[in-house]
């Protein structure tokens, strides 16, 4: 099995835990220790189903700031998933300069995901933009390279998720992707979901094939399945069946994954 080092995700949390005078339950917990690459308990690790998929387009998580100490938090799987994914706590009146340096890289088309019934029109689209090349890269000599694109995730409850839209004036300037209802409930139809909200992983998810990052869509829907059947089971004290539809599923998409890694 391949080690992996913390993902952006995995340092916020451990920022995070560091700064509570809580003493929470990181380690252990009442049905026993919990494994630090995928926060289950250890009879439930779901680390050696972990599957990476290079994509074109990069997520940037905005996180609430309890987000990353819940055990049930989805961003931390676009982040196991999508390497090119950062992550950084949110506050009201103080930002990370590393976000501002990130928004401001040219390589980068930045889009806020967030539903347009909310926002000014003229600033919200439903599908990328035509794709501009990087000027600044292109005035140095060097050939442009087209713009990649950088899904800003808002991974909160919703009212945390409206407050972060509108106290972020460092976001106002980029367009808004509002992901369309038909989207969504095709999307609902497709995982015979029931409930009106997507989790983070799942917008994740909608975003990437957009961008045509499809076997990273298709295997972050995989890997959130798994996780869910694994966090649940967890918590029932049942066994993980490992060689059913979901896993089989998975492992499809991970082998997927490694051959394109060798091309
Ligand atoms: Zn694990």
């Amino acid at each position: 099995m391949k080690l992996h080092s913390p993902h952006a995700v995995a340092r916020l949390r451990t920022a995070r835990l560091a700064r509570s005078t809580r003493p929470f339950l990181a380690r252990g917990g009442p049905h026993g220790e919990r494994c630090s690459g995928c926060r289950l308990i250890l009879s439930h690790c779901l680390c050696d189903l972990r599957t990476v998929v290079q994509t074109r387009a990069a997520i940037c998580l905005l996180m609430a700031e309890h987000e990353t100490l819940k055990p049930s938090n989805t961003g931390w799987l676009i982040a196991d998933v999508v390497p090119d994914t950062t992550a950084f706590g949110w506050a009201r009146t103080e930002v990370d300069p590393a976000l501002l340096t990130l928004l401001a890289d040219p390589q980068w088309q930045p889009y806020v995901v967030f539903p347009g019934e909310f926002v000014a029109p003229e600033r919200v689209t439903t599908q990328l933009l035509p794709e501009q090349s990087d000027m600044q890269s292109a005035s140095n000599g060097r050939p442009g390279t087209l713009k990649r694109p950088l899904f800003i995730l808002l991974d909160a409850t919703w009212s945390e998720a409206r407050k972060i839209f509108k106290k972020s004036p460092y976001l106002n300037h980029f367009p808004v992707l509002s992901l369309e209802p038909e989207q969504i409930s095709r999307y609902r139809l497709r995982r015979s979901k029931r409930d009106d909200h997507l989790c983070t992983s799942e917008v994740a998810a909608l975003c990437l094939n957009l961008a045509g990052d499809t076997l990273a869509a298709q295997t972050l829907e995989a890997y959130l399945d798994v996780f869910t059947e694994h966090y649940l089971c967890a918590k029932q004290q049942w066994k993980i069946q490992r060689d059913d539809a979901l896993h089989q599923r998975l492992l499809e998409l991970k082998m997927q994954a490694q051959a394109s890694e060798q091309h």
